[in-house]
């Protein structure tokens, strides 16, 4: 006994008729194809309400191939093919085509029938309309996509956090050992940042820092150049593929784009206005070298360009 039989055996009264309006009144899309001719043999009514293609217009499977978006048609119908002949019951989401051009994402159940030998006959299945949903996962995808780019980025200046720079920087000494390319790196530094929030407060203090931040991420130029904020009032500037020549021009560069800003400062015995220090240090590094012992050395130069009076810079030479 079949299923279907097996259930008008128990209840009498349902016949096709109430499967027929059971199936048209849900709001998956139920549809059949015969497996030797490809031809739909049934589809929803309910079709045309959600594409705008007619019930009847639906005749072979490639009135459903043609009727999907271009990018989801090869993969959708080999996927779908190679599924059915497998006889695996399957599913696929993809773009479907309305008659006025626009696409609706779907959700196609597919139930594969057999015959008493086994062998493919039909093809059952359910459209879904999950537009909604993929703006949901999309809406999901744009907040996870921005809750990253958060977590990397420093909430008072706006450029990239220790976090970001961490990450870049491991990259950037594998990337430098492995191809024997100079790699620089600039440890900046505000001088007498501490009598800078004494005398002027903490909220002209983190002004500060914003416009430090700005224009010391305008000093380098190249693509590749990743300046981050360090710590408190302390930034890292990393210069790929740069000598110490280079570098050096480049840390004058942004001395003076610092100085330029004219951000007075009375507390500093530096200069009457916002000042850096800057520790640099440049390396071919070698497999025996380890980044941890660069950073601290570039810091030791921070460090002594603090020592020899500030607003300088320290490196090799
Ligand atoms: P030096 O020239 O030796 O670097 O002196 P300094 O006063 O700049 O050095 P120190 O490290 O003693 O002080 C750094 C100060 O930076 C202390 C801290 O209050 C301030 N600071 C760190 N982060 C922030 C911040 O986010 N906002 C503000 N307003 N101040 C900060
Ligand atoms: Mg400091
Ligand atoms: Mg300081």
């Amino acid at each position: 006994m079949s299923e279907m039989d097996a259930v008008s055996a128990i209840s009498p009264k349902l016949d096709i008729a109430f499967y027929k309006t059971l199936l048209e009144s849900t709001n998956a899309i139920p549809w059949q194809i015969e497996w030797s001719t490809l031809q739909f043999s049934y589809i929803g009514p309910q079709i045309e309400a959600l594409l705008g293609w007619s019930q009847d217009s639906w005749k072979s499977v490639e009135d459903w191939a043609e009727r999907m978006h271009p990018e989801d048609r090869d993969w959708a119908v080999d996927y779908c093919v190679s599924q059915s002949k497998a006889g695996a019951d399957h599913e696929a989401d993809y773009r479907a085509l309305t008659k006025d051009g626009e696409y609706i994402w779907i959700r196609d159940v597919v139930h594969v029938v057999r015959d008493n030998e086994g062998a493919v006959k039909s093809l059952i299945g359910f459209m879904f309309d999950i537009s909604e949903r993929k703006k949901i996962e999309d809406k999901l995808f744009d907040l996870q996509k921005e809750l990253e780019d958060l977590s990397f980025k420093d909430g008072l200046t706006n450029v990239a956090n220790r976090r970001m720079f961490d990450s870049v920087i491991e990259v950037e000494w594998t990337n430098a050992r492995r191809n024997n390319q100079p790699l620089s790196l600039i440890l900046f530094d505000i001088d007498f940042f501490k009598q800078f929030n004494d005398i002027y407060g903490h909220i002209q203090g983190d002004d500060c820092l914003k416009k430090v931040a700005k224009v010391l991420s305008q000093g380098a130029t190249r693509s590749r150049d990743f300046f981050a904020r360090y710590g408190g009032e302390e930034f890292v500037l990393v210069l790929p593929e740069t000598d110490n020549e280079a570098a050096r021009k480049v840390a004058d560069r942004c001395r003076s784009l610092v100085f330029r800003e004219q951000i007075p400062h009375q507390g500093s015995s530096a200069s009457q206005v916002i000042t850096v220090s800057m520790g640099l240090g440049s390396t071919v590094p070698q497999h025996t070298d380890n980044l941890k012992d660069f950073l601290h050395l570039v810091d030791q130069r921070l460090y002594l360009a603090k020592q020899q009076g500030r607003n300088r810079m320290v490196d090799a030479g």
